[in-house]
């Protein structure tokens, strides 16, 4: 993982600073502060060797106020409570600045899934739902994928959670293959809604598509499908990271190669057709748009004042500290907030969930055109917002979040 800031601390600090910004009701500011349930569970599992061992695996209701619990699940050795939390209260403000009907929530495992067997990582993951199954539910709270998840493990707790309660549920779990209840599309969603913004925010700033040039750190769902998208679109994609390292090539790289490539290889460092460089690197090359889309933390005070690009769209969550924030924003970079940027895997998530729950499904032009509906509005939104109260693209999307969930909060009152 990238830098050592607590995720948690970057999370109450955006928070902190909308609500003065908006003069916030203390008890609601206080509220939100706190995530409204946390579960921590053991999961003990039988490696393939015989040996038995112990995870701890983790699930984050942050804010249920405007809907079901909705949030991913990652893999990861680093996955800790503080990371869940901040990730689930993100999930809240996502959900609520495109304006689905849906809570905030996370979970995840402390694990190496790289180390793990396909079969390891299966009865790891039945072991995690079934240690939750009162937890998980089509009406209570839906996970989906996250960093080191896929729709195999997705589909597995689909399958773990409608056998224990007898009869199918598609909708218990989203990011699934369209086999068992996926939708179509949402593979690229968030890569597509990431793709979306920029679109909207180029035409804002009176910029064409074939004149950029991009890098994108993590090829991973969200990497990889952005930077195919874009280059689709017209752009040049000159440089792509993973966890391994880097390739750069100023005249382009053929994005849908380099997936090949990393699905054999295992990394897209050593492709042949450009150089190597390192995560570093990457991250200040010059380019016209970078896409931190792999962990938290990448772009800190240590390397913001040499980010080249003029344009970060945040398709990871969290990857930019405040302080770095602060930084790029006194030189002028334009940024694509996460809970914006990212926010189209959660908007098919709610498709899917929809179709599931209807058992009627859509054309993929439906779901991507919905979806382009639903990422133009709020970016529509978040602009109006920033010009109107002279603030940040970050601090437009809080204040839309933000009074979304009080008001819901509000409208609720507080029971008993
Ligand atoms: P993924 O597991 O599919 O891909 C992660 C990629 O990042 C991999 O290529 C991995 O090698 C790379 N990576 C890991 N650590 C790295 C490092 N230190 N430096 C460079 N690259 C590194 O995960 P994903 O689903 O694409 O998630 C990426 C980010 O996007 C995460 O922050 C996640 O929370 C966020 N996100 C994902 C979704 C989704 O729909 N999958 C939606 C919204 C946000």
């Amino acid at each position: 993982m990238g830098g050592s800031e607590n995720p948690l601390d970057i999370a109450l600090s955006q928070l902190d600073m909308v609500a003065k910004q908006i003069n916030l009701d203390p008890a609601i500011h206080n509220r939100f502060r706190k995530p409204f349930k946390c579960f921590i569970v053991s999961i003990p599992i039988r490696l393939d060797d015989g040996s038995v061992e112990v995870f701890t695996g983790y699930r984050v209701h942050h804010n249920t106020s405007r809907g079901p619990a909705k949030g991913g699940i990652r893999y990861h050795p680093d996955v800790n409570l503080d990371e869940v939390i901040a990730l689930a209260m993100w999930m809240t403000w996502k959900c609520a600045v495109v304006d689905i009907p849906f809570g905030g929530a996370k979970g995840g495992v402390a694990c190496n899934p790289k180390a793990m067997s396909r079969a390891e990582l299966q009865r790891l993951t039945r072991r995690y739902t079934s240690e939750l199954i009162n937890v998980f539910g089509p009406q209570t709270d839906i996970p989906a994928p996250d960093v080191y998840t896929n729709p195999q493990i997705m589909s597995w707790i689909m399958d773990t959670y409608s056998v224990s309660i007898g009869y199918v549920e598609p909708s218990v779990v989203t990011g699934k293959p369209p086999a068992v209840g996926g939708t179509l599309g949402r593979q690229e969603a968030t890569g597509r809604g990431c793709v979306f913004a920029l679109h909207s925010l180029l035409k804002k700033l009176g910029k064409n598509i074939d004149e950029q040039t991009v890098a994108v750190q993590g090829f991973g769902k969200v990497g990889y499908n952005a930077a195919d998208i874009i280059r689709n679109d017209g752009a040049e994609v000159i440089a792509v990271s993973d966890s391994k390292g880097g390739v750069y090539n100023p005249k382009g790289l053929d994005t849908k190669k380099l997936w090949q490539f990393k699905e054999e290889s295992g990394s897209v460092h050593g492709y042949p057709d450009g150089d190597d460089l390192s995560n570093e690197e990457l991250l200040e090359l010059e380019c016209s748009i970078l896409i931190p889309a792999a962990m938290e933390n990448q772009i800190t005070e240590k390397n913001a004042d040499r980010i080249k690009a003029e344009i970060i769209a945040e398709g990871a969550n969290g990857p930019t500290t405040p302080d770095a924030d602060r930084i790029l924003l006194e030189r002028g970079k334009h940024m694509l907030p996460d809970i914006i940027a990212n926010a189209g895997g959660v908007t098919t998530s709610y498709f899917e969930w929809v179709q599931g729950l209807e058992r009627y499904f859509w054309s993929e032009d439906e779901v991507n055109s919905k979806l382009k509906r639903i990422m133009d509005l709020a970016f529509e939104n978040v602009w109006e917002i920033a010009t109107r109260d002279k603030v940040t693209m970050r601090m437009a999307c809080y204040i839309l979040a933000v009074n979304r969930v009080s008001e819901a909060m509000l409208l609720r009152g507080l029971y008993p």
